[in-house]
């Protein structure tokens, strides 16, 4: 078969190669982005829990001085009653008494369910800063992955441009101009190897005599989608 079917079966291959290093280079930095994103919103759920935690305390502190001095109020009252002038002094100090005392009963059942709450907050807490060294963890490692593969990648690429300036070679120069512009449009997908008598990127079946050009190394262009085309299999010529 002709060298230029192979040569350009070789130049889809190390489009396809560097297309693939390309890629790596640019999930590198995006995987870090996505696990960066993810990280500040932890940090950001972190710090609203401990403010609601704050909250819960201060409500807390609030209910529990208001106890403390409704039972301030019930024993200076207490100390009132010998002193009364009068029943209805008494009886005045006497009601005081009782509702400071039902006051504070409400006070304590909150003030509890308020401490209940601070410890059920604290115990969610310091779940969320496990969480928040694992998406640390995570975050150090695609960030130590990458550089460990992006110097190889870099290297790769560089082996495979000069493979590329190599391969190109089985493009005649007439064409060369067209195939840069296919290059720019459709990037590694600009050659297309026949799947039967179809072209693998469109599925259109092309003409038995673009068939036979393509297998005898022949460059063909499609003519629904303009890649171009070439035998998968150079070496099994027309018959196969
Ligand atoms: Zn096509």
């Amino acid at each position: 078969m002709s060298s230029a079917t192979g040569g350009l079966k070789e130049l889809h291959q190390v489009h396809l190669d560097l297309d693939a290093c390309h890629k790596q280079l640019k999930n590198g930095p995006r995987r870090i982005a996505a696990h960066e994103k993810k990280l500040t919103k932890k940090q950001a759920e972190i710090d609203a829990h401990k403010a609601h935690i704050t909250s819960l305390q201060k409500s807390a502190d609030e209910k529990n001085l208001q106890i403390r001095t409704n039972e301030q109020t019930v024993a200076d009252t207490k100390a009132k009653l010998n002193q009364a002038k009068s029943n209805i002094e008494f009886d005045i100090f006497k009601g005081q008494i009782a509702k400071a005392q039902t006051a504070n009963e409400s006070l304590e059942d909150q003030y509890l369910e308020l401490l209940e709450q601070v410890d059920m907050e604290k115990a969610g807490l310091a779940e969320m800063k496990v969480e928040l060294k694992e998406v640390e963890a995570a975050l150090q490692k695609t960030k130590d992955d990458f550089s460990a593969l992006e110097p190889q990648v870099k290297t790769q690429v560089a082996d495979l441009e000069t493979e590329l300036h190599e391969a190109e070679k089985c493009i005649p120069t007439k064409l060369m101009g067209q195939y840069r512009r296919l290059v720019i449009a459709h990037g590694p997908s600009t050659l297309a190897p026949l799947d039967a008598s179809a072209c693998s990127e469109c599925f259109v079946e092309l003409s038995p005599q673009n068939i036979v050009e393509v297998r005898t190394g022949k460059l063909v262009i499609c003519k629904s989608c303009g890649r171009i085309l070439y035998s998968p299999d150079p070496d099994n010529g027309p018959d196969a």
